[in-house]
């Protein structure tokens, strides 16, 4: 009887997803959408802003809309694991279409699809590029900036088209997959970028250099009345004058003009119930807009509410770009400045990670939220939480993480041995430029000897993640010809010593790119190793206490023969000089 219950409530809940209430919306964004006799009604609106196009219809529609406005040029910037274009379309009034020509006003680089099941960027996206050019209404805007649209990014993933992508969220009917075809998760990858469709959207914001970047996606977790939330990297991280900017230049004009239009925008929002908090972190760089603060472009990460329906975050999306464009274009100059400022900095500390302060008052905020209530929950034997689909304002304390809790120095230049080709191949991609020697050359470093390296057993994102404790020792080190020195003096400073340095988060150290060093590879035999550690002993008194010490101190020290041996095979100079020294030098 329960058993049959229990299967029966599965089969319900496979094809129809048990989401929270809806409260009915009807705002004046609305009003974007064409008529149906429209001869460049967009896909998506056909199907009344409940549905998502294919990847071939979507590229259809952007090739005959190319053709008809002489604004637009549509660009690949280069395949996925399957062999698809990942296209980006430049809207230039100018027709300004290369890297070359293009800076002559600000360019702002919008994606949609990084994740394919958070689809809601592309069809904003293609209704105002339609706006933009061919019906004219949104013409003005190209006055004054350059817009480049990625519509869908991780395009393989998109094509893994289904009802089921997106239990979370409502809409649209059908829709692609979050991870790519190797299932990596794009917006983990911007650092490592293992991923083709990664490596190829790394060079195109190397190639065109925007200076803002926008990442579209939809939520998962708590409910709460904002249809729209937004932010970015705050102060504290790696480009405090283009946080500013965006704290005080663009996000009032950006939530005007959502209100204006029916929406509700928000924050981030990464708790579980938001009136009794929310919390602002900073982004790692594998993120998006982690990434773009560390390479100082203004990155902003928006997340379109999951359990809104379709059509109300399409037009949100709408919005907010259109008066992303308008607000860039009335702030060039100071976003100009904010994005030179923090290009010329050099800074002698970059933080690695953040916390909330410890003294700190959190600040409190009006929160919207969504009623809810708590019951015992046979199921996981835990509460469960029931959203009642009614609006409820509160106050609640907003942690900001806004102290750095760790940071490096950066070295005046990284010296990378040129048997790291790899290594020196991920600079290439990043844009990152350094110095390459045609001949050897001896420096004076300091490197580090990597203590007690810890490898966690799960995988991550394809990797085995690494972390160890420095130990710094100055070296006098030739480095062979072919190698590279990277000077940390130039816009991309940060990001290099980001890579580099290995208590970075997303140091290539750390994603496993070095993980050869940490093997021993030679070794001593025992009856070598005995008469020798005899006469070491009697050489040097100090040896042999410290050797007793240790065996009175560590039990298993005690009863393992072979580390007894390893003990002095290591004082000796036949053990590798080089065992788990980090070959990258730092230039102080
Ligand atoms: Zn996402």
């Amino acid at each position: 009887m329960l058993t049959a219950l229990l299967l029966s409530a599965t089969l319900v809940s496979a094809e129809t997803p048990i989401l929270p209430p809806l409260i009915p919306w009807n705002g004046a964004s609305r009003s974007l959408v064409v008529a149906k006799s429209d001869p460049w009604i967009t896909p998506s609106e056909a199907g009344d802003l409940k549905t998502t196009p294919r990847y071939d219809e979507t590229v259809a529609y952007l090739q005959r809309l190319v053709k008809a406005a002489p604004q637009l040029k549509m660009v690949s910037l280069g395949k996925s694991a399957e062999g698809r274009d990942v296209w980006m379309v430049i809207a230039s009034k100018e027709k300004n279409f290369t890297p070359q020509t293009i800076h002559g006003k600000p360019v702002i680089l919008a994606q949609g699809g990084i994740h394919a099941g958070e689809i809601d960027g592309k069809d904003a996206g293609l209704m105002l590029l339609r706006d933009l050019t061919v019906r004219g209404t949104k013409r003005d805007l190209l006055d004054r900036v350059n817009f480049l649209f990625v519509p869908i990014f991780n395009v393989d993933g998109h094509e893994r088209f289904t009802k089921y992508s997106r239990i979370n969220q409502r809409g649209p009917e059908v829709s692609g997959w979050r991870t790519n075809a190797r299932n990596l998760n794009l917006n983990r990858d911007y650092m490592k970028a293992d991923a083709e469709e990664m490596q190829a959207m790394i060079r195109a914001i190397d190639t065109w250099q925007p200076d803002m970047y926008i990442d579209l996606h939809v939520t998962d977790g708590a409910d709460y009345q904002y249809d729209l939330t937004y932010g970015w990297n705050g102060q504290a991280g790696h480009s405090p004058a283009i946080a500013r900017w965006l704290d005080t230049r663009y996000r009032k004009p950006v939530d005007d003009a959502l209100r204006a239009q029916g929406h509700i925008p928000g924050p981030l929002i990464f708790t579980d119930d938001p009136l009794a908090g929310v919390a602002s972190g900073q982004s790692d760089s594998r993120l998006s807009h982690g990434y773009g603060d560390a390479r100082h472009i203004a990155s902003i990460l928006v997340e379109n509410h999951s359990l809104k329906p379709y059509d109300q975050r399409v037009l949100g999306t709408y919005v907010f770009l259109e008066q992303t464009l308008r607000t860039v274009g009335a702030e060039a100059a100071s976003l100009r400045e904010a994005l030179t400022t923090e290009r010329n900095r050099r800074t002698a500390s970059v933080p690695l990670s953040w916390k909330v302060p410890d003294n700190g008052l959190a600040e409190q905020v009006d929160i919207l939220g969504i009623a809810s209530r708590k019951v015992l929950s046979p199921v996981s034997g835990d509460v469960r939480v029931e959203w009642l689909g009614k609006a409820v304002s509160g106050k609640a304390p907003f942690q900001k993480a806004t102290e750095v809790a760790t940071s490096v120095a950066p070295a005046r230049a990284y010296w990378v041995p040129a048997a790291w080709r790899e290594v020196i191949a991920k600079l290439d991609l990043h844009g990152i430029r350094y110095e390459k020697l045609s001949a050897p050359r001896e420096v004076e470093v300091t490197m580090v000897r990597l203590l007690d390296p810890k490898i966690t057993s799960a995988q991550f994102e394809g990797h085995a993640r690494v972390t160890a404790t420095e130990k710094p020792e100055r070296r006098r080190e030739r480095f062979p010809a072919g190698s590279v020195r990277v000077s940390t003096d130039q816009p991309l400073g940060t990001l290099a010593t980001l890579l580099l340095e290995p208590s970075s988060p997303d140091s290539l150290f750390q994603w496993g790119f070095f993980d050869s060093i940490l093997s021993p590879t030679e070794y001593v035999e025992g009856y070598i190793m005995e008469p020798m550690a005899e006469a070491m002993m009697k050489e040097d008194p100090r040896l042999a206490e410290e050797f007793q010490k240790k065996l009175q101190s560590d039990e298993q020290f005690r009863g393992d023969a072979r580390a007894r041996l390893q003990w002095f095979y290591e004082r000796t100079p036949w053990y590798d000089e080089r065992a788990r020294l980090y070959p990258i030098g730092k230039e102080e």
